[in-house]
């Protein structure tokens, strides 16, 4: 009895071991991403670092740890999750978690923005970039497409699921209402929308620009299933609150979950403001951020 008492205790042990080395892994990530952001908005004076800082944590988490992704890519993505990304100005993270997790060479993120480039200020499916299925930019749609595709998924018998971010202020755009509707008068139940809950747009704070009121009241009224993580910068917060998200898939509701994010998170003069949504930092504030987020995986 003692024994077998040692024995689990040790056997919790090493799964505590085991989940923060997974935990310190992703955060290893999550650090370059930061990098990777700040040093392609600023190579080309250009770009939204803001929303990509505050989405970092969670993308770096849905691509590494909670998707289940095939090996390759292909645009019609048969028996794999699938991520759609409708704010899709915040590309420099999207574009720098789609190739730390080896989609494409990590060097090519010296092209981003530039004439030619694979890598365009806003994700397009043209220029041919693994990992990108629409072109988004143009805000609102990004969630009737992910609908589309769960409906797809339905239809292909394929049991995978649908992920889908969107920004707060991106939720003033009347197409997502409509889908909203939408998705759960179809009972599209293998679709988690999250929504980047920063409280920030470009021109201000979302109350002041047009308050949306209780978003989880509304997505209920929408017959919705509606979850929060508090802590949208946490990775563990991120991985508790997903995967109790996708427990609730597959129960006829689709899933929605806000996620409460800091806009800027991780360089200590960027956070809690709309200032850096679509602002490259000067080179004195490059260098005080990456002193702030200390080379991890390397450079590209
Ligand atoms: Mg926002």
């Amino acid at each position: 009895m003692y024994t077998q008492k040692i024995a689990i205790t040790f056997e919790n042990h090493k799964q505590n071991v085991q989940k923060m080395a997974k935990i310190e892994e992703i955060q290893d990530i999550v650090v370059q991403t930061r990098r990777d952001i700040l040093r392609m908005v600023h190579k080309v004076n250009s770009g939204h670092p803001g929303g990509s800082l505050g989405c970092t944590e969670f993308l770096v988490t849905l691509y590494n740890e909670l998707m289940d992704l095939n090996d390759g890519f292909d645009m019609d993505g048969i028996g794999e999750d699938l991520f759609f990304l409708s704010n899709g100005h915040i590309s420099p993270v999207f574009y720098s978690v789609l190739a730390r997790k080896g989609y494409f060479d990590v060097d090519e993120l010296n092209t981003f923005r530039l004439i030619d480039s694979r890598l365009q200020g806003h994700p397009t499916t043209h220029e041919g970039l693994p990992g990108v299925r629409i072109a988004s930019g143009s805000l609102g749609q990004g969630m009737s497409v992910a609908i589309g595709a769960a409906q797809a998924k339905k239809l292909n018998n394929d049991p995978k699921l649908v992920y889908s971010l969107h920004g707060d202020g991106e939720l003033q755009e009347g197409q997502n209402w409509e889908a909203i509707m939408y998705a759960s008068g179809k009972k599209v139940d293998n679709l988690i929308a999250t929504i980047d809950l920063n409280g920030q747009q470009i021109d201000g704070s979302t109350d002041t620009v047009l308050p949306m009121g209780d978003l989880k009241a509304k997505f209920e009224a929408f017959d919705w299933e509606v979850l929060e993580i508090k802590e949208g910068n946490d990775v563990q917060a991120i991985l508790n609150g997903m995967q109790e998200a996708k427990n609730k898939t597959g129960k006829g509701k689709p899933v929605c979950v806000l996620l409460h994010t800091v806009m800027g998170n991780g360089v200590d003069f960027m956070m809690h403001t709309h200032a850096w949504h679509g602002k490259a930092p000067s080179d004195e504030q490059l260098a005080t951020a990456l002193e702030q987020n200390a080379e991890t995986l390397g450079d590209y």
